[in-house]
């Protein structure tokens, strides 16, 4: 019989096709004893199966490139890592076989890492990979991971860890569904660059049979279990009618009534340039300049580094605009030589701007790099600093710009409720605005985007936080600035609209979410839209809003 399960939807589509799940048990070798003379061909079991894992990490890594390449390789040096093979090897002189040897000198290896504070805590996730792999291959069973199928299905999971999302085959994963992860996680945000249906959030999602089949709709955040033919066809039907609008979409954003909101493109580094290109970004809203940062979290890069991947990116865009967001560290994206490492809550700590300020060299030398980068060529650079607080962290970023004789307009990422409230006054220090909603939802709320269990707070519908979102945009309107959104709020074509109709002047999000955002747009006016946005601010829930401008512009 068919149930629907409602999740978040974070990446528009429908797709239909078999539930298979992400191997991810956990298997706890016999702890038998071996003879003695066993030892050495268990020690020698047991390294060649370390050094066989660790190839295959490196493997992945070549082959997935970027920001993966640097999480494999550094799952692969902790495989290697001798103290821990070692303690295999002491285990194993002892009478444990391999596996069991493996298995419990990463539970100690783990405790010591989970107790070593936030930052090495978060990397517990990644050395149970490492296990559950070296673990699996003693054994002669599947490895964890991506499932092996020459069928196309749609994959469920606990939650999806970066490196595993950099690995899925879009052309054998129809969608995916996982029951952890807040919208507006990394992981979310790099899924949705891969460009298939997702829900994330959807409790209950682990307990679907394998083999179960299932409609996934990306954009409702619905998912039917054994749906009926009707069912089928009818999400079929919306989904082809979807794409056909898509396809007949292209040009500048704007309204049906020729109001422009130029459509930008989110990108983490020149790699993600060519789609933004091809989906027809009018130019870069989010450079997300940290991730150029992560590949080696102990140094900075080198100053040369920075203005050749800035260039990339500027040179991609000739006459366009081009936001470039500086170094945005710390809390879920911290890095050694600037994340103080002993915070008891580092998204409440010294993250973002606070960051720079603390490191003005660090500062200086990014500004000085986007300098050079942008010299000769005709782009709109814009620069803006994350975290801003208020007029006073405005007048430290303007400063700082200033000094470093940067040919750019500067402006302030609205992630804080208090610059939302007070960006009048920030505005007298910046020429633009631009809403990081996923943050002003974080702290809006106090809902931690990593948090699957609280993603109802991470909701941009919330009437709270469009609120906000009036009045920054009232704001910039009122000082005659602009104010943009570049969080994930912009990515939602409905919640497009309405952002649109609270004043907003442009919008950022992944290339693969502009045409849905350009083709919803262009069926509305103006004023539709800010009836749809008057109406959703005076509800009292998510829910509720998300219905009313779906009322108002469907004209109900
Ligand atoms: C945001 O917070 O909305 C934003 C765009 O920045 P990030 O997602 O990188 O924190
Ligand atoms: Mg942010």
């Amino acid at each position: 019989m068919e149930t629907t399960l409602r999740g978040v939807g974070v990446s528009h589509g429908v797709a239909i096709g078999e539930v298979r799940h992400m191997g991810t048990t956990v298997l706890e070798p016999p702890a038998k004893q071996t003879r003695a003379e066993d030892a050495s061909r268990e020690q020698g079991r047991a390294r060649q199966a370390v050094e066989a894992v660790a190839a295959d990490l490196n493997a992945r890594g070549q082959l997935a490139g970027g920001e993966a390449q640097a999480v494999l390789e550094a799952q692969a040096m902790m495989a290697q890592d001798p103290e821990l093979m070692a303690d295999i090897e002491r285990r194993v002189a002892v009478g444990s076989t391999a596996e069991r040897a493996a298995y419990d000198a990463f539970a100690s290896y783990r405790a010591l890492l989970a107790g070593a504070g936030e930052y090495l805590a978060g990397r517990v996730a990644d050395l149970d990979d490492v296990r559950n792999r070296i673990v699996a291959r003693l054994l002669g069973v599947p490895m964890p991971g991506v499932p092996d199928s020459d069928e196309p299905y749609v994959l469920i999971a606990r939650d999806l860890a970066p490196a595993d999302t950099a690995l899925l085959d879009p052309s054998l994963v129809l969608g995916f569904v996982t029951e952890e992860g807040g919208p507006t996680s990394h992981s979310a945000i790099l899924a949705r660059a891969l460009g298939v249906p997702a829900v994330v959030a959807l409790a209950g999602a682990c307990e679907l049979a394998e083999g179960t089949v299932v409609a996934v709709d990306g954009s409702t955040g619905e998912v039917f279990v054994e749906p009926s033919g009707e069912k089928r066809a009818a999400l079929t039907a919306a989904a082809a009618e979807r794409k056909a609008a898509l396809a007949a979409s292209s040009g500048p954003g704007a309204t049906s009534d020729g109001h422009r909101v130029p459509l930008l493109a989110n990108v983490g580094g020149p790699g993600d340039v060519a789609a933004a290109v091809e989906a027809g970004a009018e130019g870069v809203g989010l450079f997300r300049t940290e991730f150029l940062f992560l590949d080696d979290s102990a140094v900075a890069p080198s100053e040369d580094k920075q203005v050749a991947a800035y260039r990339q990116v500027l040179e991609a865009f000739p006459e366009g605009r081009v936001v470039v967001r500086v170094l945005d560290a710390g809390a879920d994206k911290p890095l050694d030589f600037l994340t103080p490492a002993d915070e008891p809550n580092p998204a409440l700590g010294v993250r973002g701007l606070r960051s720079l300020l603390d490191h003005p060299d660090v500062l200086r030398t990014q500004l000085r790099a986007l300098a050079r980068a942008a010299e000769g060529l005709p782009v709109h650079l814009e620069v803006m600093a994350p975290m801003v607080a208020d007029r006073q962290d405005a007048k430290a970023f303007a400063d700082a710009c200033r000094a470093a004789g940067l040919p750019a307009k500067f402006g302030a990422m609205v992630e804080i409720p208090s610059a939302a409230l007070r960006a009048r006054s920030v505005l007298k220090e910046v020429e633009f605005l631009s809403l990081g909603t996923n943050d002003l939802a974080q702290y809006t709320f106090a809902a931690d985007r990593q948090v699957g269990a609280v993603a109802r707070w991470q909701d941009p519908w919330q009437p709270a936080l469009l609120d906000l979102v009036a009045s920054a945009a009232e704001a910039a309107r009122a000082e005659g600035k602009s104010c943009g959104v570049c969080g994930e709020a912009a990515a939602d074509p409905l919640l497009a609209c309405v952002l649109t109709g609270l004043g907003v002047t442009s919008l950022s999000m992944g290339a693969a979410s502009i045409p849905y955002v350009r083709a919803t747009l262009g069926k509305y006016t103006l004023a539709q839209c800010e009836r749809a946005a008057a109406a959703a601010r005076a509800t009292d829930s998510a829910e509720a809003a998300r219905g009313a401008a779906q009322g108002v512009l469907s004209g109900e």
